[in-house]
């Protein structure tokens, strides 16, 4: 993972005092990181920047936003693949666009590697060059939402244990398993903040796999 000059982190809270509000981190290697921190502060989260694998250790939830999922992979590098891959396993994460193809079970166009976080195939750049971005409107929980897609991937194949909370079309786009949960768009592009509050959501009521 890349150096990081400012490595932020909790302070240690003895028996006394009350328990820490969930700390968010959101994996800053590239991508629009900020506009996730900016739209979970929004909702109420504590949120930190995370730059360093150690920093997963002091997390609560992570996201992971869009950008490129083959540049991600290469900035973590080997040992931060398996470092993550152990975090996702354990605690609530939430990957968007090229966070989401990471946390897919099997990757194509071309093949990749993942994380397997979540029992989803996924195609990536699977609208075709035409209309590699566009802002649609899709169902949350039966509701309208706007859907920022850039260059974003198709979930392909949705496991038996894998809920759908969002279509676009047929299409799903917003998945959950357990503790991941994915979206094939940007929702921090947009300014309804209903898709980061269900993972606040997740994250405070737990959820088993
Ligand atoms: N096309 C990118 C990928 O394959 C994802 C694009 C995005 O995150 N907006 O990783």
């Amino acid at each position: 993972m890349l150096p990081s000059s400012k490595i932020e982190s909790r302070q240690p809270t003895t028996n006394s005092q009350p328990p820490p509000r969930a700390l968010i981190g959101v994996l800053a290697l590239q991508g629009d990181f900020d506009a996730h921190r900016k739209r979970l502060e929004e909702l109420g989260a504590e949120v930190v920047l995370v730059r360093k694998p150690e920093q997963l250790d002091s997390i609560d939830g992570l996201v992971i936003p869009g950008g490129e999922s083959s540049t991600f992979l290469k900035l973590l590098g080997e040992a931060g693949v398996e470092k993550l891959k152990e975090f996702v396993r354990l605690k609530p994460t939430f990957g968007t666009c090229a966070g989401a193809i990471l946390l897919a079970q099997e990757i194509d166009n071309p093949k990749q590697a993942g994380l397997g976080a979540i029992d989803i195939g996924i195609r990536r750049n699977a609208y075709g060059r035409q209309i590699d971005s566009s802002i649609r409107e899709g169902s949350f929980q039966g509701s309208p939402v706007e859907m920022v897609f850039i260059r974003a991937p198709k979930i392909s194949r949705v496991g038996p244990g894998v809920e759908v909370l969002a279509t676009e079309g047929e299409q799903p786009v917003v998945v959950r398993q357990g503790k991941v949960m994915a979206a094939t768009f940007h929702p921090e592009l947009s300014s309804d903040g209903r898709i980061h509050q269900a993972f606040l959501d997740l994250l405070r009521n737990g959820a088993g796999r």
